[in-house]
């Protein structure tokens, strides 16, 4: 089995040549100049390339369980202050495993898990008591309120660069359950520099440029 999946990894890696999409690093020998940092979960249902699929250059990606800051923070650092993306993204999702196993008893998991599962379940600590522990969405709710979470602690750090306006801090959540109520896979975006009023959101000059003919309730969330 693993044979056969190296084999395909070098078969993607061909066909990416053969493309002539490598052309994209012309010019990148040297540097890079990617437009957003991007914290996300390492959920194989999440990946990057749903966000933008040509990424090179494009997206400083920072991938771990739960899309935590904490545990990744120089990563993080490395993108919003050395290479000055202007915009920090939070992208979250439901059924989030993560989210659901700090909430649970997860003393026999390895001490590499335990230590960034113990790290998330203190950035979600003082958010649980906003939902109701029989919310049969409890953990979704959880997963949103956890970006919101990650965003305050990016607006701590950053938020000399957010009112300088050189930095935007977006919050996204990624729905494949259908508890948002639209279709499967659908982003939507929940919390902008730590904002998380749905209506001020909507009015906020940051989001002129989405055609709000296109993406219809962009702005959504399932804690208000
Ligand atoms: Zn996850």
């Amino acid at each position: 089995m693993p044979s056969v999946i190296i084999n395909h990894l070098l078969e993607e890696n061909k066909k990416f040549l053969n493309s002539g999409k490598n052309a994209v690093y012309h010019g990148l020998e040297a540097k890079q100049t990617p437009k957003v940092t991007l914290v996300t979960c390492s959920d194989s249902r999440v990946p990057p390339s749903l966000i933008k699929e040509d990424s090179i250059n494009y997206l400083f990606a920072i991938e771990n369980i739960g899309n935590q800051i904490k545990t990744t923070e120089g990563s993080i650092d490395y993108g919003v202050l050395h290479l000055k993306t202007p915009t920090l993204v939070i992208l979250g999702h439901t059924s989030c495993g993560a989210i659901t196993v700090s909430c649970g008893d997860y003393s026999k998991e390895t001490p590499g898990i335990i230590k960034e599962l113990d790290t998330l379940f203190n950035d979600i600590s003082e958010y649980k008591q906003l939902i109701l522990e029989d919310d049969k969405h409890y953990f979704d709710k959880l997963s949103e309120l956890n970006v919101d979470a990650q965003i305050k602690f990016a607006m701590d750090k950053y938020s000399h660069l957010v009112k300088e306006g050189k930095l935007a801090i977006i919050g996204l959540m990624l729905d494949f359950t259908q508890v948002y109520g639209e279709n499967k896979g659908k982003i939507y975006i929940t919390n902008v520099n730590g904002e998380t009023d749905v209506n001020n959101i909507i009015n906020m000059p940051l989001l002129d440029k989405i055609d709000k003919n296109i993406h219809v309730n962009i702005v959504k969330r399932l804690v208000n």
